[in-house]
C-alpha cells in the first residue's frame, strides 16, 4: 500500500535530539528555539517569531493579541480545518463565513468585502495548498475598513505572494509543523509577528502571562505574572527535530516540488478530455508543493476513485467538511449559502505526497488513475 503520507527523517533530527538533552536543557527557549527563531526571520525576514507547540496555539494566540471578545466578528473561510476559526470561538466571537473561488479553495476576497460590518475584528485567511490568497486585495479592504488580517499559513512555508513571504503580509503568520506538513517535527508551529507593536505582549503570552523573557534578558529585576497567558512553548526536543528540517528546507522542498511536477506532467495527459480538474495556481502565486489535490465531477465520482485506488494500493484521502454546515456550527450559522465550500467538500480528494515518495510510486498511482478515466 502507498500510504497517504509518511513522517520522515531528513538528516540530523536524533543527534540534535540528543545534544539537546545532554546540555541539559529540554525545556522551552533553548538553544534549537534559538536557532529556529534565527533561521525563520533571517531567510523570511518576519520581524518577530515564536515557535509554540501549534499552528492552533499560534492562532489561539494571535486570538488573544487582538483582544477578541464577545460582540467581535471573524471573517474566515468556511472551506479549512477547524483551527482556522476555533481559537476565535474560544474567545467569543462570531465566525462569519466566505466563500472559496468556484475554481480554487481560497478565500475570495469579492465575498468578503459584503460580509465587512462595524464589529468585524479580523479577517483569517488560509493560503490553502500553500498558494497565496490575492493579499493585495485583502490587506486593503483590511486597511480601509481598519481590520487585522491574520495568514493561517499552516501548508505555506515557503511559499510566496509576488515575491513577498506568506505569512510576512498579515498582522500575524501561523505555521505549522505537523507530521503532514511539508517541515516537520511531529506537533509544533510558529507565530510570526508582523507588527511589532505586539511582540512585547506575543512573549508574555506565550510564557503562562509572565515577564520571563524580558527577565532572563536583564530587562526587568524579577518575573511575576503580567497578563493573561498560557503554555504556548514547545520543548527544545521539538526545536531540536525542526532545525534538522529546517537546515534541509531546500532539499526537502525540491524533491516536493520534481513530485508535484511529476504528478501534474502525467495527470493533465491522463486527465485531458475528462470532467476531473487538477489544481491552479495563480500568477500572483508561487507552488510550495504542500498538496497535490484532483477535483472530481461529484461525491458518487469521488468516493468511487477513492475506494478504486485503495484496492489497488493506493490510500488517497479527502477532507475539509465546511464548517459553516458542520454538527458545532451549524446552528450557529445564518450566512449566505456557500457552493464553492460545499463543492470542494465532496469533490476535492489529495493524492499522496511526501518527502520519500519515489518516481516510480508517483507512476503507479497515474496508472491506476488512467485505469478508472478509460
Ligand atoms: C494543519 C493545519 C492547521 C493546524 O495545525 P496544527 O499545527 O496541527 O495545529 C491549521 N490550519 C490549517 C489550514 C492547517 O492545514
Amino acid at each position: 500500500m502507498i500510504p497517504f503520507n509518511k513522517p520522515y527523517l531528513h538528516g540530523k533530527e536524533l543527534a540534535y535530539i540528543a545534544d539537546a538533552v545532554s546540555s541539559g536543557k529540554i525545556a522551552g527557549d533553548g538553544a534549537y528555539t534559538k536557532k529556529c527563531h534565527d533561521f525563520f526571520e533571517q531567510r523570511f525576514g518576519f520581524k518577530k517569531v515564536l515557535m509554540t507547540t501549534s499552528c492552533t496555539d499560534a492562532l489561539e494566540m494571535a486570538a488573544i493579541l487582538l483582544d477578541i471578545k464577545p460582540g467581535d466578528e471573524i471573517i474566515a473561510p468556511s472551506y479549512t480545518f477547524v483551527s482556522t476559526v476555533n481559537p476565535f470561538v474560544l474567545r467569543g466571537a462570531k465566525i462569519v463565513f466566505a466563500d472559496s473561488y468556484s475554481d480554487h479553495p481560497n478565500i475570495d476576497p469579492k465575498q468578503i468585502e459584503k460580509l465587512i460590518t462595524p464589529n468585524t475584528k479580523a479577517i483569517v485567511v488560509v493560503h490553502y495548498a500553500g498558494i497565496a490568497c490575492d493579499m493585495d486585495v485583502i490587506m486593503e479592504l483590511a486597511n480601509t475598513n481598519n481590520i487585522a488580517v491574520v495568514e493561517d499559513a499552516a501548508q505555506a512555508i515557503d511559499g510566496y505572494y509576488k515575491g513577498k513571504p506568506l505569512g510576512s503580509i498579515g498582522t500575524f503568520g501561523t505555521f505549522s509543523f505537523h507530521e503532514t506538513k511539508n517541515i516537520i517535527a511531529g506537533e509544533g508551529g510558529l507565530l510570526a509577528i508582523n507588527d511589532e507593536q505586539y511582540i512585547q505582549r506575543a512573549e508574555i503570552i506565550r510564557e503562562k502571562g509572565t515577564n520571563r523573557s524580558s527577565f532572563f534578558r536583564g530587562e526587568v529585576a524579577k518575573y511575576g505574572w503580567a497578563d493573561i497567558g498560557s503554555s504556548f512553548l514547545p520543548s527544545d526536543i521539538i526545536a531540536a527535530y525542526l532545525y534538522a528540517q529546517l537546515e534541509s528546507l531546500d532539499i526537502i522542498q525540491a524533491r516536493r516540488k520534481a513530485i508535484w511536477q511529476r504528478y501534474y506532467d502525467k495527470l493533465s495527459i491522463v486527465f485531458e478530455n475528462s470532467a476531473i480538474k487538477l489544481p491552479k495556481v495563480p500568477d500572483y502565486s508561487t507552488n510550495n508543493a504542500h498538496m497535490f489535490y484532483l477535483v472530481c465531477e461529484s461525491l458518487e465520482q469521488r468516493t468511487s476513485l477513492i475506494q478504486k485506488l485503495k484496492d489497488n494500493g493506493v490510500h488517497t484521502v479527502f477532507h475539509y467538511l465546511s464548517l459553516h454546515s458542520s454538527e458545532y456550527y451549524q446552528e450557529k450559522y445564518f450566512g449566505p449559502e456557500l457552493p464553492n465550500s460545499d463543492l470542494f467538500t465532496d469533490n476535492l480528494v489529495r493524492l499522496p505526497l511526501f518527502y520519500e515518495l519515489t518516481d516510480e510510486q508517483v507512476d503507479k498511482i497515474c496508472s491506476e488513475l488512467s485505469k478508472l478515466v478509460c
